[in-house]
């Protein structure tokens, strides 16, 4: 990588489901970039019971999009902490044309562009079962599912060997649901946005866990080099 670079803005688009924080967590792992996810920012308002937080609550149990007042505040906020000096993976940010051209002009403001976006290609149906059978251990956040991904030992996080685990209070079919039919009308039409200006990538992100992390670490290197 180049000394002296902007930090790199990475962009990961893909309906709930598509595995947009399992692939942002191995992609930290791999590059030192900070994964920054607008859903995890805004639950943590909603716990620490913050004005936001409180205006947000209702509309994510219900499944909708938050305003973008809210959103980029906590965005912009995070943003600015130093450990993102080497780059950040947006995740779930933006979800409208109206986020994505108010992130040129934070960015605008620091020197910085938006370098790759990857475009998480699913099918839909099979989103709301991954979604629904979800859970993350406490501890450390890895990721399980009822069906699809159990810990090997019941009951034990495989990688810090954690008890508790969490499951969110939107993982469920009917929110999953109304998440999807959000992404389809706001947010799937980024997708031609960042193709215009030439910095889109598609990744089949049906494959398995693996096969997604290799495609997706490929095209990074590709805008690392
Ligand atoms: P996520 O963790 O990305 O699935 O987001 C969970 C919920 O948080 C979404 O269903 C929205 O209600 C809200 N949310 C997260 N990111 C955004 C965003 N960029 N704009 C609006 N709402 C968001």
């Amino acid at each position: 990588m180049a000394e002296n670079r902007a930090p790199l803005v990475l962009i990961l688009l893909g309906p709930p489901g598509a595995g947009k924080g399992t692939q942002a967590r191995m992609l930290e792992e791999a590059f030192g970039l900070v994964q920054l996810s607008t859903g995890d920012l805004l639950r943590a308002a909603v716990a620490a019971g913050t004005d936001a937080g409180k205006q947000a609550q209702t509309v994510m149990q219900a499944g909708g999009l938050v305003s973008d007042d809210i959103v980029l505040a906590i965005l912009k906020d995070r943003m600015a902490d130093p450990d993102t000096s080497r780059g950040v993976i947006l995740d779930g940010f933006p979800r409208t044309a109206g986020q994505a051209e108010a992130l040129d002009v934070v960015l605008d403001s620091t020197g910085q562009r938006v370098n790759s976006v990857i475009s998480m290609e699913v099918e839909d149906a099979p989103m709301i079962a991954r979604v629904a059978g979800r859970y993350t251990c406490a501890a450390c956040g890895e990721g399980y599912h009822d069906e699809f991904k159990q810990p090997a030992k019941a009951g034990v996080c495989d990688k810090c060997n954690g008890t508790d685990f969490k499951r969110r209070a939107d993982d469920n079919a009917e929110t999953a649901g109304a998440r999807l039919t959000a992404y389809h009308a706001q947010t799937a039409p980024l997708i031609t946005y960042y193709k215009g200006r030439g910095v889109l990538e598609t990744v089949d992100a049906m494959a398995d866990i693996a096969s997604v992390a290799d495609a997706m670490q490929t095209a990074v290197k590709r805008v690392m080099a």
